[in-house]
């Protein structure tokens, strides 16, 4: 059932209250439930995790799914885990974000000009959703690229799996996707024209995903993702102000 939703805010709180995949809401729940040791005091989120950041936003993020611990403990994406860490650092450094740790969601944490969200916003055993899950939360992803059009200039992709899983979503929403199809690599780029006159081209950047597989062997450093956030924010017409980016 597609919900109609006008703004980012309702589109917001629909996500959070959807329950479309049995096998991933059995699964949020449970973490939920048996908790890692570490957190055991805390009261986890437990549900689908609706993207973060501004509904004005120039450049979206889009990542891969919540993480068991992470955004599926604390309800905000990339918020309380090592990914999150490599993220916010860096957007932080580049000035997109007003602080550089994410600890959990009511913590202070602005972004400027940019929204970060996921194709698949329920946490998945093993960080593996299942091509059906995919499609089945593409139509949030769906609806957010609609109600960001207006201002959306440049996204950057952490992963493949989010890359694959954006490419059409990005062509139903109104853009030309070349052929062949662009490949994801860390640093691809690609500035994507609009099938009409009314919206703007889209520049496409592709950035290895900030797990920990790649951060702790070194596959991918902060420097890395700050030049991709940088360019990108350039691409997006983000420019620079005393607090951080303006639009
Ligand atoms: S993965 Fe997406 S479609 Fe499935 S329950 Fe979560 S929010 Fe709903």
């Amino acid at each position: 059932m597609d919900l109609v939703c006008r703004t980012i805010a309702e589109l917001d709180a629909a996500v959070a209250d959807c329950f479309a995949c049995e096998r991933l809401v059995a699964w949020r729940e449970q973490v939920a439930r048996d908790k890692r040791a570490a957190f055991r005091d805390e009261t986890y989120w437990g549900r689908a995790v609706p993207g973060f950041g501004p509904d004005d936003a120039r450049l979206l993020i889009v990542g891969l799914a919540p993480a068991a611990h992470g955004a599926n403990r604390t309800g905000r994406m990339f918020t309380g885990d090592r990914s999150g860490d490599v993220l916010y650092a860096a957007l932080h450094a580049v000035g997109l974000a007003s602080q550089p740790t994410a600890v959990h969601a009511d913590d202070g944490l602005r972004l400027f000009g940019v929204r970060i969200t996921a194709p698949v916003h329920c946490a998945p055993p093993d960080n593996k959703p299942t091509p059906d899950e995919r499609d089945r939360c593409r139509h949030w992803l769906s609806t957010e690229l609609a109600l960001l059009t207006p201002t959306l200039r440049a996204v950057v992709v952490l992963g493949a799996f989010g890359w694959q899983a954006l490419l059409p979503v990005l062509a139903d929403a109104g853009w030309t996707i070349p052929r062949p199809r662009p490949k994801f690599t860390h640093g691809a780029h690609t500035q994507l024209t609009p099938t009409d006159t009314g919206r703007a081209p889209l520049h496409l950047f592709g950035c290895y995903h900030v797990s920990q597989q790649n951060t702790f062997t070194g596959r991918l450093t902060p420097a890395m993702v700050e030049e991709v956030l940088r360019t990108a924010a350039d691409a997006a017409g983000i420019g620079g102000s005393e607090e951080g980016f303006a639009v």
